[in-house]
Order: C-alpha cells, then sequence, then structure tokens
C-alpha cells in the first residue's frame, strides 16, 4: 500500500518504522523541523512496542524509582519498580534521542512540508492529501499524525473533545552533586507537580507544570 504519514512526531515515527517494516511504501511530511528537546519518561509497554518494531534504545536510564512527596507535609512515598515486580517503571530518554533512533530504521527522512488539506476516501475515489507546495496525492491510506492541533481532524468531520487544563510548562535540565540512579522524583509544591527525571548520570531533567501567568512571570 502507498501510505501517507502526516506530522513527524514520536506517534508519526513509531507509525511509519511499523509500516515500512510490513512492506507498504510510506511518505511522511512535517514542516517543523527543530523539535523541542525535552525529557520523556517511556512506559515499559511503549519499550516493549519498540522492541517488537526493532528499535532498541541503548541511550537514557532506566527508571526504577520514584521518589513521592509534597511540600510542607512530613513524609515522602518511594515506589521501587523491584516490589511490584518489574525491573524497571520505563526508561527515560531524550525526545531527540527517541527521534534519532526511529529514524535510523526508516527507509528516508520527513519531508519538510505541511499538509494543508485531507480529504476522507469516497466510494469512487482514494483518499487524496495536499500539500503546502500545491501537490496532490492519492495514496492508499493516510495517518493522521498530527498531534491533534493542526485543524485537519476538524477538516475531516472528526471532532475532537478538548479540557483546557490552564496548565503551563517549564522545562529544562539541571546538574547535581549527588545523583542517585535510576531515581525520579514528584513533588507536588504550591504551584503545581514538579517532576524530576534522570537522564544521565548527573544530569536531570525537569518539567514544572504551573499556572500560565506565574510561568509568564518567571
Ligand atoms: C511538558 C511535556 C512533558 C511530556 N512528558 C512526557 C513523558 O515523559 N512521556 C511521554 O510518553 N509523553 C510525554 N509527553 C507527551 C508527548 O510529548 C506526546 O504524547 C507526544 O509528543 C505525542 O506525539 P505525536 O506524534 O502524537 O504529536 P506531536 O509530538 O505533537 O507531533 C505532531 C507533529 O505533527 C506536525 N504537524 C502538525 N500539523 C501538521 C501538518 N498540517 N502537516 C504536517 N505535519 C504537521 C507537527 O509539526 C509535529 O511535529 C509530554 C508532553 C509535554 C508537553
Amino acid at each position: 500500500m502507498q501510505i501517507i504519514v502526516i506530522g513527524g512526531g514520536p506517534i508519526g515515527l513509531i507509525a511509519r518504522t511499523a509500516l515500512e517494516q510490513e512492506g507498504h511504501e510510506v511518505r511522511q511530511f512535517d514542516p517543523s523541523t527543530e523539535k523541542p528537546k525535552m525529557s520523556l519518561a517511556l512506559a515499559e509497554s511503549t519499550l516493549a512496542l519498540l522492541d517488537r518494531i526493532g528499535v532498541q534504545l541503548d541511550v537514557g536510564e532506566d527508571l526504577t524509582e520514584i521518589l513521592v512527596n509534597e511540600q510542607g507535609l512530613p513524609g515522602s512515598m518511594l515506589l521501587r519498580a523491584s516490589e511490584c515486580g518489574y525491573p524497571r517503571f520505563g526508561r527515560v530518554i531524550c525526545s531527540l534521542a527517541l527521534e534519532a533512533a526511529l529514524t535510523e530504521h526508516t527507509s528516508d527522512r520527513v519531508e519538510p512540508l505541511s499538509v494543508s488539506q485531507v480529504r476522507a476516501r469516497s466510494a469512487q475515489h482514494n483518499p487524496s492529501v495536499e500539500l503546502a507546495s500545491g501537490e496532490m496525492i492519492h495514496p492508499d491510506l493516510v495517518i493522521l499524525a498530527d498531534g491533534g492541533r493542526s485543524g485537519l481532524t476538524e477538516s475531516l468531520g472528526l471532532t475532537a473533545q478538548r479540557r483546557p487544563f490552564d496548565r503551563s510548562a517549564i522545562m529544562g535540565r539541571i546538574q547535581v552533586d549527588t545523583p542517585q540512579a535510576g531515581r525520579a522524583y514528584e513533588r507536588f509544591i504550591g504551584t503545581g507537580p514538579l517532576a524530576i527525571l534522570p537522564i544521565e548520570s548527573s544530569t536531570y531533567g525537569f518539567v514544572w507544570s504551573l499556572d500560565p501567568a506565574y510561568a509568564e512571570r518567571l
């Protein structure tokens, strides 16, 4: 089959890798050439899926413990994967390293073009995809992996349910003097949850979820 994948994020790349392995001819489009660099905690089930399609991640760090606590309250909770019967909860990896591992398995690079319109299959015609360059393609199948924000879903007459969280996230990296191998931290501070994820040796990534106005001030 000739397949078009719209979007070159993790979902689009995973879909393409799996489809190419099944022998399908895939073209993939994404206009954004600079992807955000962030720490991703991949669950064990995601790692198993990647393994099934031949993607082994030899970068990042296994997540074996999570220390949870709340600012101002005594005590904390330490979750250990071994006590839950697992060798690890998952693996923390830089999003760019995940992208590199996935693109290593694909035949061609993602074409840096935006898709401006998609039409669904009709009784007479294959689906159609129109690129911002004006090129029209009539593949057998279209996979929409645009992160749900491009408006293409709505243009197909599909409705999406959106729930505003009214939260912003600040992300970054920190270096620590005394790293605890494999341990992540989930700390509930007054402004919102702060997750700290081990990336490698003394480097940690953090995601701090907070009120948008406060994030703007910071
Ligand atoms: C702060 C933060 C922390 C997170 N932490 C984690 C985590 O620890 N673990 C985890 O598993 N997930 C995490 N996530 C969620 C994760 O980032 C998303 O689930 C994931 O990126 C979704 O992948 P996707 O491919 O569906 O969409 P996206 O990553 O949004 O990619 C969609 C792509 O489609 C492209 N696109 C859009 N419109 C078009 C168009 N018209 N034509 C062509 N291309 C188009 C965009 O340029 C984009 O590159 C986090 C998210 C945030 C914001």
